[in-house]
């Protein structure tokens, strides 16, 4: 199913190929499916299978859409982001409301609960329909069973907050939590620009500075569930505090809050981060100057993790992605200039598909991704042959 989801639709051979499952398990697999109503058929004109006769048409599999939704919440520094997204990766729909989520948890909460039955209302779709949320949140995350913040210094206000279980209670399914990093690039390997790709940095430049990271077609978390926790490389020993307690940061040179404190702090009066963005579209010298030195600061870090782990792609999202080539040329300056010359070769760094969605479709993906788990698991709902 997760093949499925990656694909759009497949044939059974393609589906047996791409999973190194046999051919007839797949076919039992997919007999199962359809049996279900999770998966359906559809006959592609265009695509014929070679055969003695000149060929028939492929039969094709895709995911029912009418099978049942996905939520994606993102919990934001400073918004609660929803999106509804059906079986076969479609939107159904999406909002998005100011809040101050850094302190304010339940308030937060409350938000995404009412968002998401709007959208559910919307879509005429009873929230029975529901058959998993995922959450992103901008904090590091332990790994495990019910996943923890990995600092009580980072999202302090939410330390102890039942996420998975409000959310569960209101809508009666599984709650899966990930950093809004990871599934920022989750979101982009499964629906957005890298689709497909093996091999993936997800940078997110936003308040904060996290890096997904997606190798050999999946996300990788580390240990402990904390990898990819860029924006606390120190890269300034002398610079400012940051709000992890070290000094220097990444954070603190290129985070969206470092950038808008100093053109406040040029300009003697505080900018907001929509006010910010528009200046540098209209070429405002500080502006455009901060953007470019930190599209170089977040290079510079980004190169070791090229020269160490190879990947295909590099892709930039986050709230900064947004005025596109003033970041962009400075990451792929440095990380032309300080990568591996034994690599031999240069790296593709590209802007993100999707934009401020990216960690809500991630979140979405998340929950798609462990119903299909769970339902191939052994014992689950569809039981491998
Ligand atoms: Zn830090």
């Amino acid at each position: 199913m997760a093949l499925l989801q990656q694909l759009g639709h497949a044939s059974r051979a393609e589906i047996a190929r791409r999973s190194g499952l046999s051919r007839t398990t797949v076919s039992s697999l997919v007999s199962e499916l359809l049996s279900e109503g999770l998966v359906v058929e559809r006959i592609d004109w265009g695509r014929r299978v070679p055969s003695a006769e000149g060929g028939r048409p492929a039969t094709l599999l895709t995911l029912d859409p009418s099978s049942g939704a996905f939520l994606g919440i993102d919990f934001g520094h400073t918004s609660v982001r929803v999106v509804l997204v059906d079986r076969s990766g479609e939107m159904l729909g999406d909002d998005v409301e100011e809040r101050d989520v850094d302190h304010d948890a339940s308030e937060a909460l409350n938000t995404a609960g009412r968002l998401a039955e709007a959208l559910l209302e919307r879509a005429d779709l009873s929230p029975q329909r529901v058959l998993g949320a995922g959450v992103a949140v901008s904090a590091p995350l332990r790994s495990g069973a019910s996943p923890v913040f990995a600092s009580s210094r980072i999202f302090s206000e939410w330390a102890g907050v039942d996420i998975d279980e409000r959310i569960a209670v209101r809508f009666g399914c599984p709650v899966h939590i990930g950093n809004d990093a990871n599934l920022g690039a989750l979101a982009e390997c499964t629906f957005g620009v890298a689709r497909g790709a093996e091999n993936v940095l997800y940078v997110m430049l936003s308040a904060g500075v996290g890096l997904g990271l997606w190798l050999r077609g999946e996300l990788f978390t580390g240990q402990t569930g904390t990898a990819g926790e860029l924006g606390h490389v120190v890269v300034d020993p002398e610079g400012r505090i940051c709000r992890c307690g070290n000094r220097g940061c990444l954070e603190t040179v290129a985070g969206a809050e470092a950038l808008i404190g100093a053109l406040g702090y040029a300009r003697g009066s505080d900018v907001h981060l929509a006010e910010f963005l528009d200046l540098a579209r209209q070429g405002d010298r500080g502006a455009v100057r901060l953007l470019a030195d930190a599209g170089r600061a977040v290079g510079r870090a980004l190169a070791g993790v090229c020269s160490i782990l190879d990947p295909a792609l590099v892709v930039i999202g986050g709230e900064l992605a947004a005025v596109g080539d003033i970041l962009a040329t400075g990451i792929r300056e440095l990380i032309e200039r300080d990568t591996s010359p034994t690599a031999g070769r240069s790296y593709e760094v590209v802007s993100g598909d999707l934009g401020p969605l990216a960690s809500a479709l991630g979140a979405a993906a998340l929950a798609m991704d462990s119903e299909s788990r769970q339902m191939l698991a052994p014992g689950g709902p569809v039981a491998p042959a």
